[in-house]
């Protein structure tokens, strides 16, 4: 079970953003001081400060816990964002191009994968000369929007990113002249949270923990808005015990399996109608689906539901292969589950997993991609 202080075990991961430096650049500067790793496990449990460049997503470092990143100069200036490595996968594995158009994050805030998709299109030309490519990031919730637009212009990207402020993606009219040219979606819906380190992913199925100073009595759960405390990814807040949060925030009080299962099912449905919704985008030719939660009704469930849709048949959309995947992600050994792939062993192959806890140092996370040849 997932229980608060693990994110100690867990490294500090860097994503350089290639817009305002480089990983060279960060070694000699930010990280000078830190003595480089072999591995994920060297940087857990030696002492001392230690670095370790990922061999899977590029710009990408792990350094162990306890800098005071509110002093680095980097961090405030946005040339380094903290962001766990399984929430990379998804812009890399998207893989945005100049050929592909315009690109749409559909549920953006705060907006880590956002800067991560303005980092991979305009890595070669930061100032963003003529900006052929616009990334459009919508967000529901208006306030998360505000944090996003902050989150924008920090990392250098807001002249190329267009906000949808309070804007259901859902409500984004596929066939409007303004999204003509999108070639590629991300969606990273809100879900479960399950995979988020120091969160339960089983609330329900955990006796109460014994009393402690900021809980309430024995066998009694305490209130959520007692028994919170300010979590490291996305600034999201650990539940009480029996209450299941999902990553943007919403609690759900689980009292038994039945609860989880309902709660879960309604996360699915939305998920997969906001997947459906991105496939009708007349020249997208690439989609990426991402969740942080290890639960397949979430994962490979909506994966197979999607690909079994009319939708998706009607306009030629397809699991993207392990093989046609960016070279960190082909090896990436984590893969989906074929028994919720129902039997299909090559969407498992093609969707990307990790759990927290496994050793790689990373969140429990999901992520899979749609292609088709023809629009
Ligand atoms: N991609 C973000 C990142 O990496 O920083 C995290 C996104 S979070 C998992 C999901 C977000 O989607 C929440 O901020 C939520 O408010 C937003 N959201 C949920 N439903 C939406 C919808 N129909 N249209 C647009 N945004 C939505």
């Amino acid at each position: 079970r997932a229980s608060a202080g693990e994110e100690y075990n867990y490294p500090r991961w860097v994503r350089v953003n290639a817009l305002k430096s480089t990983l060279e650049e960060q070694l000699e500067t930010t990280f000078s001081k830190h003595t480089r790793a072999e591995s994920i496990q060297d940087i857990v449990t030696k002492s001392g400060r230690h670095i370790y460049i990922d061999p899977h997503v590029p710009n990408l470092l792990a350094i162990s816990a306890g800098m005071d990143f509110a002093k680095v100069e980097a961090y405030t200036s946005g040339k380094i964002i903290l962001q766990d490595k399984a929430s990379c996968f998804p812009a890399y594995l998207l893989d945005p191009r100049s050929e592909d158009g315009d690109v749409i994050d559909a549920c953006s805030a705060p907006g880590n994968k956002t800067t991560h998709l303005a980092a991979i299109l305009y890595k070669h030309r930061p100032e963003f000369e003529d900006a052929p490519q616009t990334i459009y990031a919508f967000e529901k919730d208006s306030r998360r929007a505000q944090t996003l637009e902050k989150m924008v212009k920090i990392a250098g990207s807001k002249s190329v990113t267009r906000i949808g402020f309070g804007q259901d993606f859902l409500q984004v009219d596929p066939t409007s002249e303004k999204y003509k040219d999108v070639g590629a979606l991300l969606l990273d819906p809100s879900c479960s949270g399950s995979g988020i380190v120091g969160r339960d992913s089983m609330p329900e199925l955990h006796l109460p923990d014994p009393p402690t100073e900021n809980r309430g009595g024995k066998g009694k759960p305490a209130p959520a808005s007692t028994n919170k405390k300010k979590r490291r990814h996305d600034e999201i807040e650990e539940p009480a015990q029996n209450v299941l949060v999902d990553d943007d925030g919403v609690e759900t009080v689980v009292k038994s399996e039945k609860d989880l299962e309902a709660r879960l099912e309604a996360l699915s449905s939305f998920q997969l109608t906001l997947l459906l919704h991105a496939f009708r985008f007349p020249r997208a030719k690439k989609i990426t689906y991402s969740t942080c939660s290890i639960h397949s009704q979430e994962n490979e469930r909506v994966v197979i539901r999607a690909l079994a849709s009319d939708i998706a048949k009607a306009k030629g959309w397809r699991i993207l292969r392990r093989e046609d995947q960016v070279s960190g992600l082909r090896e990436w050994p984590v893969r989906g589950v074929v028994e919720a792939a129902e039997g299909d062993e090559i969407v498992a192959e093609g969707c990307i997993r990790s759990y927290k806890g496994d050793g790689h140092g990373v969140m429990g996370f999901f992520v899979a991609g749609f292609v088709r040849d023809s629009v």
